[in-house]
């Protein structure tokens, strides 16, 4: 570890378990065990202070080989053989000692993405406990069906069964590394399945926790296992291998393309959560306070790191004004400081990689005629720190990158519109479908918006509200499935169908 973080560590009195748990060379978790990584290791590089936390194993396809064997094994032994009750106790165990994890798990989290450690200990964490305590009560209701034959002659008994799609692939980036691993793999547990997963190689500590935890509390051998490294080697390797039944990824919509091609070739089941670049209609009829804080968290939570950020805001023109106004007064407010810094709102995106990436596109919004209202001037702000101040653009149209391409940063830009007719319009003109929201006082302009646009989620007067019980997953370029909600369920079950020809 770099002397740089030890004092960051320091200054913020990181847990002596937590620093210990980072400083060493993080290996694979494969068979119930964590293995140690091969002499091919990746720079593991903390965010705020651009140093080394430690060096992490960067897998081949051998490793990925050796974690589905493990997976493939556990399914036909113990947890294939597991009465659902006892797996519903152990998902629940595995929620329960992740909870009493919660500071340790947020201080990872924050360490490992950059991320405000406050939003970790009450978004991320209560969430992934969330998705295990809800999807733990769906293992013993996986019913399927007795149903008499329509049309078939003689007397019959037909009848499905559900079974556990089998050794899943789980692949998930890096700006909710615990919160959407725990959207699959929630599910996937309580369906029966077995799990491979590929963290982020930017992110992977969290997911090294759970596994161990989860031999912890009980979990058999191979249930759980974690591959680590470079997408293009752990996530290809995953997608093109024989023995996975199901990939369920999220990540960018080329990658998402990619991989699901090569998904195809060994007939995987698929599901892609891609990326998004969410409109937000803000209606002559709406309460600005409650629309601009919740665009303001919309947009800048996690950075603007975030799948469903409502990147694109249409303002009425009779409030656009007063809306920019408080947008940029609470965009200048929000506290800027490290991840570890609890009382910061605004921290380092994942990665300088990603920080110039973001960069690039504000001074394409500059260049293309964007105007600034408040953040980043033309190349930046010269900082260190890896962090990005809350950027706002107006006078938005769509044939700027602005409001075509999804930044993944504290990036918003403001278009203002004279006819409901028009802003759906130009909402619902982007390729992707990820969310969309609304901001009215008036229910049936709400409910009216709501069914006219096009997205897998839409927010009103609220934005980016998350829950167990509720399916998530957009439409077009947001790639298709849902994580969440008892429509994820049938995602990691096989329906099979029997037919009995009754005999007098
Ligand atoms: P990427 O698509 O770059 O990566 C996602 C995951 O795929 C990572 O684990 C990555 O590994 C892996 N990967 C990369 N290349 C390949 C490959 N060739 N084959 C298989 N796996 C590969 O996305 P980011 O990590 O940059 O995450 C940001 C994106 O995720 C944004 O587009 C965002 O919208 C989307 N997202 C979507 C959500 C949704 O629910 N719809 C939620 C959150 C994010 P590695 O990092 O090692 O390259």
């Amino acid at each position: 570890m770099d002397q740089s973080i030890g004092s960051y560590f320091d200054e913020f009195s990181v847990p002596a378990e937590v620093a210990a748990f980072v400083d060493r060379t993080i290996g694979h978790f494969i068979d119930g065990h964590e293995i140690a990584a091969s002499t091919d290791q990746i720079d593991l590089i903390e965010p705020f202070t651009q140093g080394k936390l430690t060096g992490l194993a960067s897998g081949s396809a051998q490793d990925v080989d050796l974690a589905v064997k493990a997976a493939r094994k556990a399914l036909a032994g113990p947890w294939g053989k597991m009465p659902p009750l006892q797996r519903q106790k152990l998902i629940l165990r595995l929620a329960e000692a992740l909870e009493a994890e919660t500071d340790f798990f947020a201080h990872l989290e924050a360490i490992d993405v950059g991320k405000s450690i406050s939003d970790a200990r009450t978004i991320d964490i209560p969430g992934a406990v969330a998705n295990l305590e809800y999807f733990a009560g769906w293992t013993s209701k996986l019913d399927g069906r007795t149903t008499g034959a329509v049309a078939l002659p003689g007397e019959t008994l037909t009848y499905t069964v559900k079974e556990p799609v089998g050794v899943v692939a789980v692949i998930v980036p890096w700006n909710f590394p615990l919160q959407i691993l725990s959207w699959k793999l929630a599910a996937a547990l309580a369906c029966g399945c077995t799990i491979v997963c590929k963290p982020s190689e930017l992110t992977p500590l969290s997911a090294m926790r759970l596994a161990h935890l989860a031999t912890r509390v009980g979990f058999p051998d191979g249930v759980i296992n974690v591959v680590n490294g470079f997408g293009q080697v752990i996530g290809q390797a995953l997608a093109a291998h024989p023995g996975v039944d199901k990939l369920s990824f999220t990540g960018s919509t080329p990658v998402g393309i990619a991989v699901g091609k090569t998904a195809l070739d060994t007939m995987k089941r698929l599901t892609l959560e891609l990326g998004g670049k969410s409109p937000v209609i803000v209606t002559d009829k709406a309460n600005l306070d409650t629309a601009a804080t919740a665009i303001l968290s919309g947009i800048f939570m996690n950075s603007g790191q975030l799948c469903d950020a409502g990147s694109r805001v249409y303002a009425h023109a009779s409030v656009h004004d007063e809306l920019v106004e408080r947008l940029r007064v609470g965009a200048k407010n929000l506290p800027v400081g490290p991840g570890l810094d609890p009382d910061a709102a605004i921290t380092p995106l994942v990665s300088e990689t990603h920080r110039k990436r973001v960069l690039d596109h504000i001074n394409a919004a500059h260049a293309e005629g964007a105007v600034l209202v408040t953040g980043e001037p033309m190349d930046g702000n010269g900082r260190h720190d890896g962090i990005l101040l809350p950027t706002i653009f107006d006078r938005c149209t769509e044939n700027m990158r602005i409001f075509r391409e999804e930044i993944f940063g504290p990036v918003l830009g403001v278009a203002r519109f004279e006819t409901l007719d028009e802003a759906v319009e130009r909402a619902n003109s982007s390729a992707y479908g990820l969310a969309a929201a609304v901001y009215s006082e008036n229910v049936d302009e709400t409910i009216l918006l709501a069914r006219r646009l096009k997205a897998g989620n839409i927010y009103i007067n609220a934005h980016g509200l998350v829950d167990p019980a509720m399916p998530f997953g957009g439409l077009g370029a947001s790639g298709f499935g849902k994580d969440m909600g008892p429509e994820q369920l049938d995602s990691f079950l096989s329906t099979k169908s029997v037919y009995t020809q009754l005999r007098n």
